[in-house]
């Protein structure tokens, strides 16, 4: 034997959206300016009457084990949003709730991956979704898609990439980090393709709550039967409620899958933490208001952040329809130099911009485009008007 360390979890970097935001918060800790871009979290308090219900949980005691896959109150109560919202019929034992939206992916691709099936997923994606399929034992399968196309995949991407052993296909609309919403249209031509080649979709709805104007969040699951079979959908209160600490995520899956996941999560992490089930119990059957209002927040700051870096000389985006996200494209500062040093990836920008100018922005390497990077707007807008200044002064900077 050998004191080798597992090479599937050594094959694995850590999430570099929570290492910036990280590092940022250590930088304002320590009295510096700083203003983050970073990770995608509401800065808005969790509203007051879902508080109310965790206090009370802990008040009565409401502190034990639950069902591992969730109390049935809450299950009742997703099948009710999934019902009313989504235009998706499941049943309670179809329910899986874990710690948060990647736990429950976590526990998707345990229940659906054989070691070698391959799971596509459409760049630019959210960094943690091939990580979690190696995880798994499955293989990533990337298909960069085009900023021409709004950064969506195509049916020809599709023919391109699937293979006998595709398993799944990754679809996360709204989407982290461009922004972009697949229409029913575009829904019904990946769900046509699935159905025909028989894999798995696994629908990331997290954002689904975050769509500005006329956009309508779509599910894929809703179109048909023969797609519903195939498909989990899966979601989670974070940044609907402001609830990212609490982690409380969902999915709404095939029965028999459902039930893999539910025994999978009854040995790895047991229920998800009771008083947060209460809270998510609390957020998803109560009153919505204070999801229009983050919303309506949120909807001025994209406006706002989007027209500012439109207003930049090298950077481009396309208009974000949901989500907090704008994806920039910085493509055209690649090889300027800052202050003699060439930049030859977004990765050196984000570098500049938390060493000199106390902008935190998330370079997209990881994210599959590594001339990219991701703004997130999940701040004040005075905030987003000074991080723009600094951005715009700093790119105003460069030399050739
Ligand atoms: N999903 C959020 C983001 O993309 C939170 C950070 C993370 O978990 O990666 O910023």
């Amino acid at each position: 034997m050998s004191l080798e360390l597992s090479r599937k979890a050594l094959s694995v970097k850590p999430s570099s959206t929570l290492e910036i935001t990280a590092k940022a918060k250590e930088m304002k800790n320590l009295g510096k300016d700083v203003i983050s871009f970073g990770a995608g979290e509401p800065d808005f308090d969790t509203p007051e009457h879902i508080c109310i219900a965790a206090k009370r949980a802990i008040d009565d005691g409401f502190t034990k084990y639950t069902a591992a896959s969730g109390i049935t109150e809450l299950k009742e109560a997703i099948v009710k949003k999934f019902r009313n919202f989504n235009h998706i019929e499941y049943i309670p034992e179809q329910i899986v709730v874990s710690n948060g939206g990647k736990h429950s992916l976590t526990n998707v691709f345990s229940a659906i991956i054989n070691e070698g099936d391959e799971v596509i997923i459409p760049a630019p994606y959210w960094l943690s979704y091939p990580e979690i399929v190696r995880l798994a034992g499955g293989i990533p399968v990337i298909v960069r898609c085009s900023k021409a196309n709004n950064y969506k995949i195509t049916l020809d991407d599709l023919k391109g990439t699937w293979t006998e052993k595709t398993k799944a296909l990754i679809l996360n609309s709204p989407n982290n980090p461009t922004g972009m919403i697949y229409d029913r249209d575009d829904l019904q031509v990946i769900a046509d393709f699935a159905v025909e080649h028989d894999f798995y979709v696994v629908s990331d709805e997290m954002y689904e709550n975050l769509c500005y104007g006329k956009e309508e969040p779509v599910s894929i699951a809703s179109l048909n039967d023969e797609i519903y079979k195939r498909t989990i959908t899966v979601n989670g209160l974070a940044k609907s409620y402001a609830m990212t600490g609490w982690r409380i995520g969902y999915a709404g899956a095939p029965l028999e899958i459902a039930k893999v996941m539910g025994s999978v999560q009854s040995h790895q992490t047991s229920n998800p933490n009771s008083i947060a089930q209460m809270a998510a119990l609390a957020a998803i059957s109560g009153d919505q208001t204070c999801v229009r209002v983050m919303n309506a927040a949120f909807d001025e700051r994209r406006k706002y952040t989007y027209d500012r870096v439109c207003d930049i000389e090298g950077l481009s985006a396309i208009e974000p329809k949901g989500a907090f996200y704008v994806f920039v494209d910085a493509s055209e500062l690649i090889g300027k130099k800052y202050k003699g040093q060439e930049i030859t990836g977004a990765a050196d920008i984000g570098k500049f911009l938390i060493e000199d100018y106390y902008v935190a922005i998330i370079p997209c390497d990881d994210f599959g485009f590594s001339d990219h990077f991701r703004l997130s707007y999940a701040i004040s807008v005075s905030e987003i008007d000074k991080g723009m200044d600094r951005i715009k002064e700093f790119c105003e900077s460069l030399t050739e």
